[in-house]
């Protein structure tokens, strides 16, 4: 019966969109959203609309690399494929390793094709939890007055309360940031990111001194130090939350179960829907926090997160990494994100709401076209 919806051929555009601050963390900085914008079109004429973005200091994918992957991997696998086979989606790319990237904005384009052909928001279809979801603002490395000041205004403009804070360049500068942005904004949901920067005794040192300051700490230390990470765990009086040493599912269960991550940060540009809806599920049967993280999302991937963290009540009652859009000069969306009240809506509209602005497209695709 859904013959007319099988998928017929996918679409890649690069796009660059310059970011209004240059954004550092301990294993890069980045001055551009460098995505591609996916679409999946479908014998019928219905689209389903993603971008992916490249990671190449943490998956090694690069623009070059996921388009490669999609044209000449990805496509020729599910070409002929009904859009509402999902479960065929990891069977028919099962000898495909790695591409997280490439993998998951298919995916994530064809639930948003799925919501398009039926006229249903794809909030609904994975569970339709909660109207909306609390943002969490990432704030970059700086000096105290600059982070602070940075929080006063995500705080007056934007109701936002819940703030990750990016650690891991400098032990004891980052242990005096986090003591003053805790002394500035005592009510706040804080948190840190160390992004693998420190030695797990330095991570130790870390969670000793800033003992009752935060909310729960990001990959203070490489995950490839397993004894050394435990030894985290163990000194700290809350969750350490995995991010990159735990992408798949089969790390996220040895992360857990191996007692290395006691919280767990989900990106749905690298685990997509089925293994992202495979984690939380995981997560939420050991009682384990997770929350939906952001891998640098423009609009698009903003409603892509927001439509699955809201989803589902284990997602949904925690922050969500959704603001990081405002460091982009604009968006490829004809109607961009609104955060009100430090909350983002994810709204009614058919799919996870994505519509493209042809001028826009226009203006910051870089392939010439
Ligand atoms: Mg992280």
């Amino acid at each position: 019966m859904n013959d007319q919806h099988r998928i017929d051929r996918i679409e890649v555009t690069p796009f660059a969109i310059p970011l209004t601050t240059t954004v550092k963390f301990a294993t890069g900085s980045l001055s551009a959203a460098e995505h591609l914008l996916v679409t999946v079109h479908t014998e019928s004429g219905v689209t389903g609309t993603a971008e992916a973005i490249p990671r190449p200091m943490i998956y090694g994918e690069t623009t070059v690399s996921i388009a490669f992957a999609i044209e000449n991997l990805i496509a020729p696998a599910l070409t002929g494929m009904s859009i509402f086979d999902t479960a065929q989606f990891e069977h028919r790319l099962r000898h495909l390793a790695g591409n997280v990237a490439a993998q998951s904005s298919v995916e994530i384009a064809i639930f948003d094709a799925i919501g398009n052909a039926l006229g249903v928001s794809s909030h609904s279809l994975l569970g339709g939890f909660a109207p909306d979801v609390r943002c969490t603002a990432i704030l970059g490395s700086g000096s105290p007055e600059v982070v602070i000041g940075e929080a006063d205004e995500l705080k007056e403009t934007l109701g936002i309360t819940s703030l990750k804070v990016k650690v891991g360049l400098d032990l004891a500068a980052d242990i005096e940031l986090v003591t003053r942005v805790r002394e500035h904004a005592p009510d706040a949901l804080i948190y840190v990111d160390a992004n693998h920067g420190f030695s797990a005794a330095e991570a130790v040192r870390f969670v000793r001194a800033t003992e009752g300051m935060l909310d729960w700490i990001e990959e203070p230390c490489a995950a490839d130090e397993v004894l050394g990470r435990a030894s985290v765990v163990a000194a700290s009086t809350v969750p350490i939350l995995g991010d990159e040493s735990c992408i798949t599912t089969r790390e996220v269960v040895n992360e857990v179960l191996g007692a290395r991550s006691t919280m767990i940060g989900l990106k749905l540009q690298r685990t997509g829907i089925t293994q992202s809806q495979r984690i939380r599920e995981f997560c939420t049967a050991l009682g384990v926090p997770i929350l939906v993280a952001s891998q640098g999302d423009s609009g698009i991937g903003t409603r892509v997160s927001a439509s699955f963290a809201a989803a589902q009540g284990s997602t949904a009652t925690q922050p969500a990494e959704l603001a990081y859009f405002l460091h982009l000069e604009n968006d490829l969306l004809a109607h961009p994100p609104l955060i009100e009240n430090g909350r983002l809506a994810v709204g009614d509209e058919p799919g996870f709401g994505i519509t493209i602005d042809a001028d826009k497209l226009t203006h910051y695709r870089t392939d010439g076209k």
